[in-house]
This record gives C-alpha cells, sequence and structure tokens, in this order.
C-alpha cells in the first residue's frame, strides 16, 4: 500500500459544508456589506459567547489583532514585552510593529510553551506586558504566568491563534489576559476563506479602544482620535466564520480522537510524542512528535508521501530580521533544540482511522529500518 496522506485537507472541510456556505455567501453578496457589516456583527456576538468573554471583535488578521492588542497597553519605543522564541514570527511582529523590543525566554521543553521560571528574571523597569502562545493547541501555564505577572503589575495577552476553545482548568482560553488574540488564517482551527481574526476581551474600554484602532482611530466618522489602522474584518469572511463557528466544537473533538488514535499507534515507538500538561484541554492544531533524527524521518514521510511540516525550523531570535536584538545560537537552547527536533503529523478533523493507521505504518517503518 502506498496512499498518499496530506498533512491538512481544507477541501474535506468545505465539501462538508458546502452548501451551508454558498448560501450565507449569497447573503452576504446580497446585503452588500462587505466590510464588517451584520454577518460580522453576529459571527463577533457568537465568537464572543464560544470564548466565554464579553467581547470578541473581528480583524483581517491576527498578526493585526495582535497588534492592536499591544497598541491597547500603550507599548511604544523603549518598552519590553516579554515572550516566546518558539512561535509563529507574527507573535513578535506585534510588539515590534509598536516600536518596542520583544525580549525572549526561554520556552518548557515538556509544552513548547513559554517557562514561567524563568519570566521573573527577564523583567525590567522597560518591561511593559507578557505575550506568551498557546502552542499548538495547548494552554500556557495561565496561573503561573498570571501570578507573575500580578506581582510585578503588568499585563499579559494571550495569543491564542493556535487555540480556538482550547481550556485550562475548564474555563476556555481568550479570557485569561487583558485580551486575548485569535487567527482565522485559513489552516487554523477555524479559518476563514481569506484572512481573518479575531480580539477579545472581557474590559469594555479596552474592546472600546480596540474597535477604535481598528477603524482607523475613529468612532464618529472623519473624527480621528489617534492613529488608528484599517484593521476591519471582511463581511464575506464574518459570513463563513458564522457557519463555521457552529461546527467548531465537534471538529475539535475529532482533533482530539486523531489525536488519541497517533498516541495509542505511537506509543511504542522511540518518537517522544505530545502530552497535555495537567488540567488543560488542548485544541490539537497540531500533533508534534519529536525525535533527534527529525531530519531523515522528515525524508522517509515525505518519500512515502505522508504530509508533515516543520512548527518551527528556526527560533525568532536567530532570524535575520531579529539580528539587530544581538541574540546568538545557544540563548534559548531548549527552544533551539526544539526546533531540531519537532515534525508535525497530518492533523485535521477529517482524517480517517485507515489515514492514521497508514501514518502509524510508514512511522514505524522507519525505525524498523534503522
Ligand atoms: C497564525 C498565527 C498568528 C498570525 O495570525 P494571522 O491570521 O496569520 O495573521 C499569530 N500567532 C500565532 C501563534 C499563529 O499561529
Amino acid at each position: 500500500m502506498s496512499d498518499k496522506v496530506p498533512y491538512l485537507d481544507l477541501a474535506a472541510q468545505i465539501r462538508g459544508i458546502r452548501q451551508e456556505l454558498d448560501a450565507a455567501l449569497a447573503r452576504a453578496l446580497d446585503n452588500c456589506s462587505f466590510c464588517l457589516g451584520p454577518d460580522v456583527a453576529r459571527f463577533e456576538k457568537d465568537f464572543a459567547a464560544y470564548c466565554d468573554v464579553k467581547h470578541a471583535l473581528g480583524f483581517n488578521s491576527g498578526t493585526s489583532a495582535l497588534h492592536v492588542a499591544m497598541r491597547l497597553h500603550d507599548i511604544g519605543p523603549g518598552d519590553e514585552v516579554i515572550t516566546t522564541p518558539f512561535t509563529f514570527i507574527a507573535t513578535s511582529w506585534a510588539i515590534s510593529y509598536c516600536g518596542a523590543r520583544p525580549v525572549y525566554v526561554d520556552i518548557d521543553d515538556a509544552t513548547f510553551n513559554l517557562d514561567p521560571k524563568l519570566i521573573e528574571a527577564a523583567i525590567t523597569p522597560r518591561t511593559k506586558a507578557v505575550l506568551p502562545v498557546h502552542l499548538y493547541g495547548q494552554p500556557f501555564d495561565v496561573d503561573a504566568i498570571a501570578a507573575i505577572c500580578q506581582k510585578h503589575n503588568l499585563p499579559f495577552v494571550e495569543d491564542a491563534a493556535q487555540a480556538h476553545g482550547a481550556k485550562y482548568k475548564g474555563k476556555t482560553v481568550g479570557g485569561f489576559g487583558s485580551s486575548a488574540c485569535f487567527s482565522f488564517y485559513p489552516a487554523k482551527n477555524l479559518g476563514a476563506c481569506g484572512e481573518g481574526g479575531a480580539l477579545v476581551t472581557n474590559d469594555p474600554a479596552l474592546a472600546a479602544r480596540a474597535k477604535s484602532l481598528r477603524e482607523h482611530g475613529s468612532t464618529v466618522r472623519y473624527h480621528h482620535d489617534e492613529v488608528g489602522y484599517n484593521y476591519r474584518l471582511e463581511g464575506f469572511q464574518g459570513a463563513v466564520l458564522g457557519v463555521k463557528l457552529k461546527y467548531l466544537a465537534q471538529w475539535t473533538n475529532e482533533r482530539r480522537r486523531v489525536a488519541m488514535r497517533y498516541h495509542e499507534l505511537l506509543a511504542n515507538t522511540p518518537l517522544r510524542l505530545p502530552l497535555e500538561a495537567p488540567g488543560v484541554e488542548s485544541a490539537w492544531h497540531l500533533y508534534v512528535v519529536r525525535h533527534p533524527q527529525r531530519d531523515a524521518l522528515k525524508a522517509h514521510l515525505d518519500a512515502n508521501g505522508i504530509g508533515n511540516a516543520i512548527h518551527y525550523p528556526m527560533p525568532l531570535h536567530l532570524q535575520k530580521a531579529y539580528a539587530n536584538l544581538g541574540y546568538k545560537p545557544g540563548d534559548f537552547p531548549v527552544a533551539e533544540k526544539a526546533s531540531r527536533e519537532c515534525l508535525a503529523l497530518p492533523m485535521f478533523p477529517e482524517l480517517t482511522d485507515a489515514q492514521i493507521q497508514r501514518v502509524a505504518t510508514v512511522v514505524q517503518d522507519f525505525f524498523k529500518s534503522r
């Protein structure tokens, strides 16, 4: 057997809800509210309820939502924001866009998330906020980070771009920080048919300011209170997201099914399998295994038609764009090791048991042959 298994199959998801999407897009075309509008407003209300928060605002990307989340704390030149070097680059862009400096702290080897034990040593008088990520869908250690932030009177913002519906001690992520940001990039757990994002918060004043910053720093048309942006979510994307949100809980359960099946089938291989920290429920955005021979394993999967990806091959402190920050190899050994060892296997709700078994067989063959 040499069946291919894709890394991600968006077509399978669209197929299942195609008629509903067609109808929703046709209605959006009829109502002509192409920027924000009623579909976005309805989705915002539903997404706030889903995240168990008071306010949700649609943005045109997760990156722009994160940028505004930083602006909400008046972060600017000379300021520092503590964050993780092991994430998608957009987490750090939000800090850089404000002219501030990302200050990296290494990750926890078990969870890939920001290590709370290392945060305090990185705090300086210039520190203005902490920006941790719920990486791969697994909530970071909220209690530990909240305690440090409270002690030092610092806000924290959740980068929840990969963690729609993930739970920490029974509570959905998004309501822990001063605000939280989500991405609706098509490959995320909840994806638009294009770009999209959201900022959620329980604080009415932050919500009002974020709403203004999203729309040119304006609440009354042609009157601008501060320098803002065009970060509005499109009406079409609101329509698509409104349809998809109804399926998100079910899709997250399916992701969990896939993860648990991988756990079973790969348990007796030399791979390090992803774990859920006690008290958390991952949204299983990605299923990331680890092995020192990652590159050879990747080549073996590629050769056998098994989709896979490296999230992320280079930690942020070693990126060319951040050479000016003055970091060097060895500064964050846990993140650097993770970047050499991590490999994501196919993960999406529609993955069949036969496909999962095929992935496991190819992985097992790799270890048999050495
Ligand atoms: C996807 C992602 C973002 C950026 O979201 P976009 O919608 O692509 O702009 C930010 N942070 C993390 C961790 C992400 O995975």
